[in-house]
């Protein structure tokens, strides 16, 4: 199987090749270029596999330049039991009103990132070698806080790699810094950058097209890589928690195979949500994908508009701080798909994106999303509301960015009167978010850093995630602060780790 660019489909490349480089020259995303189907034979036996059979498993029918060996041994390592809490990797919790959570943040950094920087640097390093690539591979990484970390911790240590992180000084929750500043490992190295993510993440992008840079780090024997969702190694794995969810749903009797059921993704650079659209493509009886946002609705006003995309709008910083973006880079991915891989199209509306801002997706490519995807969105006081709920009356502790799900699912069921079983998207530990649930809950914050845990813990009588609870005996090994206009200087650093 092969993977081109959405902007130019001439640009076909090997799945390796598309993972060892990120992102395509002419600043397209890579996409398969067809989706291998599972049939309910496929399902079934899916259904006798623990997370790691079925993770490799579809990790395979994308990657077919990866061994079945290789994928089931990436697997074992990535999702191993001492590193997602147990052998239950992605568990699927059932709400007395029948609604399902999947819980995506039992991985080392409490967060759903790690489901996929887990197997990424296990992907990135095999594809490197298939590829003939002998530089060390630079991973830089902007972060509005869980990125950050769930990418320091799968490549801390990993052969071959350095990884730098920059975060926003003022833009991460206190745990969040926490987690960043006392990561272990050899080969990493954490910045906060003067501003917010926006400032941060255009700062990064600046090396990423400096070519004095390029040529400084080239001559020491290095290269620029990226972990962020536009990496198709970081899409793929992300499709098979929807896969096995469905699967548990089965295992359970709950359906019957070929039923249908809805997913619900609480949403920003729009990869999640994504990954369920593939599982869909892939066979799995997905009715509805619904799109949730926060008040930065770029999103649901896309759906709801029947089509136009406008970023036109102010930014708000809320209290689901990973969803606050305005450009939901892989929803190329999508039109690209549904237009029948018009890559003409794609790359004409990304050029309108990037001159005025806005598009305007074409009526019959757009009734192809619409009849698959809603959108729908909150603010922070209906998230905070939507938390003393689900804790008061359904026992369930949720974060502030699944509380947004919780709460469009909920609007979507009334709306619609659809009653199709639902699994939501659970995408951080609430613990991660402490002040902010701490407050919905009618509490009132009292101290900083790890003190926030215990009172969380106090308050519900949730166990605190081990990760987080070990964090009040390490030490910050990182406190660079500098000015955006100085992000080239840091260049030098990859070199001394
Ligand atoms: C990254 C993140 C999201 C958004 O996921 P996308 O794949 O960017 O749509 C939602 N919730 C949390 C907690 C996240 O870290």
């Amino acid at each position: 199987m092969n993977y081109v660019s959405t902007r130019d489909k001439k640009l076909s490349i090997s799945a390796a090749k598309a993972i060892a480089t990120g992102i395509a020259p002419d600043g397209g995303l890579y996409c398969p270029t067809e989706i291998p189907q599972l049939t309910a034979e496929d399902i079934a036996a899916l259904c006798k596999k623990n997370y790691r059979g079925r993770s490799a498993d579809i990790l395979g029918r994308f990657l077919t330049d990866f061994t079945a060996e290789e994928l089931e041994q990436f697997a074992a390592r990535a999702y191993a039991d001492e590193k997602f809490g147990g052998s239950d990797t992605a568990p699927l919790v059932k709400l007395e009103d029948g609604t399902y959570i999947l819980e995506l943040w039992h991985g080392p950094t409490c967060a759903f990132k790690d489901m996929a920087l887990q197997m990424l640097p296990h992907l990135l390093t095999a594809s490197l070698k298939k590829t003939g690539e002998q530089r060390t591979a630079c991973i830089l990484v902007a972060t509005s806080g869980d990125t950050g970390k769930a990418a320091l911790d799968g490549f801390a240590d990993v052969e071959g790699t350095k990884i730098m992180v920059y975060y926003p000084v003022d833009g991460v929750s206190t745990i969040q810094k926490l987690q960043m500043v006392t990561q272990r490992g050899n080969n990493v190295q954490v910045c906060a950058i003067r501003g917010n993510f926006d400032d941060a993440q255009s700062a990064v992008k600046k090396i990423f097209t400096d070519k004095d840079s390029i040529r400084k780090l080239d001559e020491q024997g290095m290269t620029l890589s990226s972990a962020n969702s536009i990496n198709w190694g970081r899409l793929a794995p992300q499709i098979a928690y929807y896969v096995s969810a469905y699967c548990d749903m089965l295992n359970r009797g709950d359906i019957q195979m070929g039923d249908a059921i809805n997913v619900c993704v609480p949403t920003g650079n729009f990869g999640n949500i994504l990954a369920a659209y593939f599982a869909k493509q892939m066979g799995v009886p997905i009715a509805k994908l619904i799109c949730a946002s926060n008040e930065n609705n770029v999103l649901t006003d896309f759906f709801r508009s029947g089509g136009t995309y406008d970023r036109n709008r102010p930014f708000h910083t809320t209290i689901s701080p990973s969803m606050d973006i305005l450009i939901s880079s892989n929803l190329e991915r999508l039109l690209f798909l549904v237009s029948g891989y018009n890559d003409a199209m794609v790359a004409d509306l990304m050029k309108q994106l990037n001159e005025t801002g806005k598009y305007s997706v074409p009526a019959d490519v757009f009734e192809t999303i619409g009849s698959q995807f809603e959108g729908g969105f909150c603010d922070d006081v209906q998230t905070k509301q939507t938390i003393a709920q689900l804790f008061d009356e359904k026992k369930y502790l949720a974060d502030t960015h699944t509380a947004v799900a919780v709460k469009v699912y909920e609007d979507y069921r009334e709306r619609t009167g659809d009653t199709t079983p639902t699994v939501i998207a659970s995408t951080a530990s609430p613990f991660k978010f402490c002040q902010s649930v701490i407050s919905a809950l009618g509490g009132t914050v009292s101290g900083d850093g790890t003190e926030l845990l215990d009172q969380l813990h106090d308050m519900t009588g949730a166990p605190i995630p081990a990760p987080l609870a070990a964090l009040s005996g390490l030490k910050p090994r990182f406190d660079l602060v500098i000015d955006r206009e100085n992000i080239l200087n840091t260049v030098d650093l990859l070199g001394q780790i």
